[in-house]
């Protein structure tokens, strides 16, 4: 783009764009101003009585104002309607300038109708107003200049007159414009980043489209999705995530290109529209760029926050439309969130079967609740020292009417996207804990504790701990038997909401358990602040145990933290014999895996209860199930 053609572009930015009202609103305002212009229509006519003209004579005047009150009022066409109201409006200012003899104040009629026209927020009526004026004092202003002006001077240089009249209502206009564009920039830009909103990006895709005739791969839409950013929103409030959409928008304008446009999709969307593209490779030189602009920490509010984007990349194809072009980034950004986040991808055809399949999958999740077709299975922990069950693990499975038995990792991680996790989560607090106490009623004599996997998104939930309440309160289970079982992420968050709903639930009574320990951070403090009474040590670390000191280190290391906090440890994901013996030495108390029982139906756990001796632990490893 050469200079010249770019400030082109900066003025033609600058003016407002027209066209802007949605039709809605326009409607209305046409209405108004036609109404006005019939109210003309009458006052002319009685004014040029009121003048002595005579009844033929006003009528006559009324009609030129008529006429273009029908035309308004006759035509579907928004621009016809539009230019011909205008038109109307300052013809009734030349009608009653010519009715008056030319009374000089009789024109401020011709700056209060220009004004009124801005409301149209559109060029052509406006243009078309401001013509007419120029003609009129330009045209009848020299031709018969008695009837124009009441001013010796006027008549004596029509010209100029025309000039210092024309001056004023393009001055006047100015400020009816100004008032214009705010009022256009409202509706498309986005209040909080200043940048382009959804209707002003899609236009400017389509512009851009036109432009570029189509050419393929010439034109680029990228897509962005802020990751986490719902966290930053939960965790420390609303205001502290609109900073930080709002640092991110300068990220993004400060990465870019002066030629690309950023826009603000809603929520934690954003679009940039690349154009004049060479190759791919330099759309998604873009998206690297971008990426990487994001990965220096944001400090909001004495806070630094670490937040990555998932970025979907679109070229325009041959015939593509701006919606097109636009549901494909999102096709692609919804490719890269699912599968990994933080990254970029360019949009592909077969994307589509993919997304189409996962909503699919979301609609069935959502029925599956209401048909009952989740399951739950246990998984026994083992007590090392005894060899007997201390406790199961609630694991949902889905049973799928056509894909049937789906573990939870095929389906789990969509409902924690969808939200869905929250009443499939409640759902299965509810039956676990009615499952334990009908087992405890069953078989007095086996003490055993029931754990149940809680989400971030549940934790964050307001009403997370009277769901735990009423489960407890409905099964009759002893608060001291349930455990909630909850990631190593959401306790390093130190944000007060977690912190204080962990006291809450502790004061339930019920125990916390951090799962998958050791996978996530480094930072330990957490363990000191929380409320917490299990670690589950993940099996990465038990999967090497066997092999030699070094590698049995961060599982010694993990228990005898563990114990010096009066933490139980329980050994996640156990296969192999070598491990249990290595787990005893180490003084881990509990341990869990295939090596003692897969997760089991409701069938094979009372199976193992009914067995008369559960006393080595290796016994229950013969019970299986899938
Ligand atoms: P998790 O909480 O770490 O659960 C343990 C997972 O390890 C289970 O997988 C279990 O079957 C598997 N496992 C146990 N022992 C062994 C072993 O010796 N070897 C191997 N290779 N795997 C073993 P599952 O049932 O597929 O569950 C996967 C994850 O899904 C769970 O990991 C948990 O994070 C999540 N999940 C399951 N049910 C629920 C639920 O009701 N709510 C929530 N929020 N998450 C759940
Ligand atoms: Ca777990
Ligand atoms: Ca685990």
């Amino acid at each position: 783009m050469s200079s010249g053609s770019r400030m082109a572009r900066a003025v033609i930015d600058y003016l407002p764009k027209g066209q802007s009202l949605p039709e809605e609103v326009w409607r209305v305002r046409h209405r108004t101003l036609t109404y006005l212009l019939r109210a003309h229509v009458v006052a002319i006519f009685f004014y040029g009585l009121a003048r002595g003209k005579g009844a033929a004579h006003s009528a006559a005047e009324a009609t030129i104002v008529a006429s273009f009150a029908a035309l308004a009022t006759l035509t579907q066409n928004r621009k016809v309607s539009s230019g011909a109201t205008a038109l109307g409006l300052v013809a009734s200012s030349a009608v009653l300038v010519h009715l008056s003899g030319g009374i000089i104040e009789m024109h401020f009629h011709f700056f209060v109708m220009v004004g009124i026209l801005t409301l149209y927020q559109d060029w052509l009526p406006f243009l078309a107003a401001i013509g007419f004026v120029v003609l009129h004092h330009g045209v009848m202003g020299a031709l018969r200049p008695q009837d124009v002006y009441n001013h010796p001077s006027a008549i004596a240089h029509p010209f100029r007159w025309a000039l210092i009249h024309g001056g004023f209502v393009l001055a006047a206009s100015a400020a009816s414009v100004i008032a214009w564009r705010l009022n256009e920039e409202q509706a498309l830009k986005d209040p909080l980043t200043a940048l382009p909103n959804r209707r002003l990006f899609h236009d400017r895709v389509g512009h851009a489209l036109v432009r570029t005739q189509r050419v393929p791969g010439s034109v680029a839409v990228l897509f962005v999705d802020l990751d986490g950013f719902k966290d930053v929103n939960d965790s420390l409030g609303h205001a502290a995530g609109d900073q930080l959409l709002i640092a991110v928008a300068e990220r993004l304008r400060a990465s870019l290109r002066p030629g690309d446009t950023p826009a603000r999709l809603g929520g934690d969307e954003f679009a940039i529209l690349v154009e004049d593209l060479k190759s791919e490779g330099d759309a998604l030189q873009v998206a690297d760029r971008l990426l990487e602009s994001l990965t220096v920490p944001f400090v909001v509010r004495n806070k630094e926050i670490v937040i990555g984007a998932s970025v979907g990349v679109a070229l325009s194809r041959c015939g593509d439309t701006a919606d097109d072009v636009l549901r494909n980034a999102d096709v692609a950004m919804y490719t890269v969130k699912t599968g990994g986040r933080g990254r970029r991808e360019l949009f592909e055809t077969a994307m589509h079967a993919a997304v189409v399949e996962r909503v699919q999958l979301e609609q069935d999740m959502h029925r599956a609740l209401e048909a009952n077709e989740f399951v739950v299975h246990y998984q026994p922990v083992i007590s090392l020292a005894t060899g007997r069950i201390a406790g199961l693990e609630a694991l949902i499975r889905w049973q799928h009417p056509t894909k049937g038995l789906l573990p939870p990792l095929e389906f789990l991680p969509l409902a924690e996207q969808t939200g869905l996790i929250v009443p499939i989560g409640t759902w299965v607090l509810n039956h676990a804990c009615r499952q334990a106490r009908t087992w405890k009623d069953r078989f007095a004599d086996r003490p055993f504790t029931m754990s149940v996997n809680l989400s971030p998104t549940q934790l964050v939930q307001p009403n997370l701990v009277d769901v735990v309440k009423a489960a407890l309160r409905s099964s009759g289970l002893a608060p001291g038997d349930l455990v909630l079982e909850l990631t190593e992420g959401v306790m390093v968050d130190d944000a007060t909401v977690t912190v204080d709903r962990l006291h809450e639930l502790k004061a339930l009574g019920v125990q916390l358990a951090v799962d998958d320990f050791g996978t996530g951070y480094s930072s330990l403090s957490y363990l000191r602040r929380l409320p917490i009474d299990i670690l589950k040590i993940d099996k990465m670390f038990i999967d090497s145990i066997a092999d030699g000191p070094t590698e049995a280190e961060f599982a010694r290391s993990i228990i005898s933290l563990a114990h010096n906090l009066h933490l139980e440890t329980v050994a996640e994901g156990v296969e192999e014999a070598d491990q249990v013996t290595c787990l005893r030495d180490l003084g881990c108390n509990l341990a869990q895996g295939y090596r003692f029982a897969r997760p089991l139906d409701v069938d094979g756990i009372a199976a193992l209860f009914a067995a008369a001796e559960v006393s080595d632990g290796w016994h229950a490893s013969k019970v299986s199930s899938q």
